[in-house]
């Protein structure tokens, strides 16, 4: 594939757009133009602040290609070997933030489904970018719960394998307390910082499910602040202690909590929420502090048809089929709120995902287009298993 492909050209240009979480405008109109100039029927952006492009061709299944248009931070500029919005490809390699994770797959996305018009199909294709899903996923919770189709294709970096779901996150404080006291007479006290420190012997040494595809809960503590803050002479009164707990399905948050909850009995668990609103403010709803696991299910029609097309796809150009889940949190949940089949596939690398060092294969690029074109086909070939 040459640098200047259509794919790449407007890869580069998404990366070049800069579109941290909240502030995604830029990155979106690149994509709603891009979808007008590809020929989608219709291309506009929704409440939420997504990008919703369309191809409709009458009667059959509704398809939607999905990827998120945000990012994370820059990070520190000067440690890029390449800068984050340059879009530069270097030794086949496209670099900047959001070339893994996951602007690339918004590329290749629509202008496989351009090709896929171009072939004819009957039913209704989507692409769509949508926003906000590095910080809890309001443009998925939103599209989900709007647009209804029968499967997703979600492009979160898979390295070219397919990925059926994902453990669930839950985000708890536990609130250890203490008694304060002079720090020079500390037995008039009780510590809160020892207190946090047998709590988090106690979780590390705590035996958690594991089985299936989805592997193992983890559970891993991520901040610890005591109270109070800058006290440095005072045996503190309570300390905080996050726990980023990812959980398997059969694993559920009540069960999670009294795990939790029987390593102190004294201890105060807090799973928090969080306000979120669209960019025009017209959505705001509230993120839950647990966001669910994704597993799609077993015996699927689109499930058999998708690891057809692709055991049939990519050994033909040159990739080994695998199949597993991804390691971290997607807009899956979301996107599957009302009954919809979510299938993942992503030409990125999660490795390189919100690092400096983000960047994606062009030969992945070309291959994830042609893939996405051949699954889009396929899941739109009338009703799957007829
Ligand atoms: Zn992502």
């Amino acid at each position: 594939m040459s640098a200047d492909s259509p794919t790449v050209d407007l890869a580069r240009r998404l990366v070049q757009a800069p579109s941290p979480s909240t502030r995604e405008r830029p990155a979106v109109d690149v994509l709603i133009a891009a979808f007008e100039a590809h020929g989608f029927d219709r291309a506009w952006i929704d409440e939420a602040g997504n990008a919703v492009g369309v191809i409709e061709r009458g009667d059959g299944p509704t398809v939607m290609l999905n990827g998120h248009v945000d990012t994370v931070p820059l990070g520190d500029e000067a440690a890029w070997p390449h800068p984050p919005l340059s879009g530069d490809v270097v030794d086949g390699r496209l670099w900047g933030r959001g070339a893994s994770d996951m602007k690339s797959s918004l590329a290749c996305m629509t202008v496989a489904a351009a090709q896929a018009a171009e072939r004819g199909f009957r039913g209704t294709l989507y692409v769509t970018g949508v926003v906000q899903e590095e910080i809890g996923g309001l443009g998925a919770r939103h599209l989900g719960a709007t647009i209804p189709v029968d499967a997703v294709v979600l492009g979160e970096p898979s390295k070219l394998q397919f990925k059926l779901g994902h453990r669930g996150r839950i985000e708890v404080d536990v609130h250890l307390p203490g008694r304060i006291a002079h720090a020079a007479k500390p037995e008039l006290g009780e510590n809160a910082l020892l207190r946090a420190a047998r709590f988090l012997q106690a979780l590390d040494a705590a035996h958690l499910p594991a089985g299936g595809p989805l592997g193992a809960s983890t559970a891993t503590p991520t901040s610890l602040v005591s109270h109070p803050e800058g006290g440095r002479n005072v045996v503190p009164g309570e300390a905080v202690v996050t726990i980023d707990y990812r959980n398997l399905p059969d694993d559920p948050p009540e069960d999670v909590l009294a795990r939790l909850q029987a390593l102190d009995p004294d201890a105060t668990l807090v799973v928090g929420d969080a306000e979120r609103a669209s960019e025009s403010g017209e959505v705001r709803t509230t993120i839950p502090g647990v966001n669910p696991a994704y597993l799609a299910p077993g015996e699927n029609a689109y499930v058999t048809r998708a690891r057809e097309v692709l055991r049939r796809e990519l050994p033909a150009r040159g990739v080994a089929y695998a199949e597993g889940t991804w390691w971290f949190a997607t807009d899956a949940p979301h996107l599957a709120q009302r009954g919809a089949v979510v299938l993942g596939f992503g030409p990125g690398e999660e490795e390189v995902a919100h690092t400096t060092r983000e960047s994606v294969s062009v030969e992945h690029l070309e291959i994830a287009t042609e893939v996405y074109r051949e699954l889009a086909l396929a899941l739109l070939a009338g009703e799957p298993g007829a």
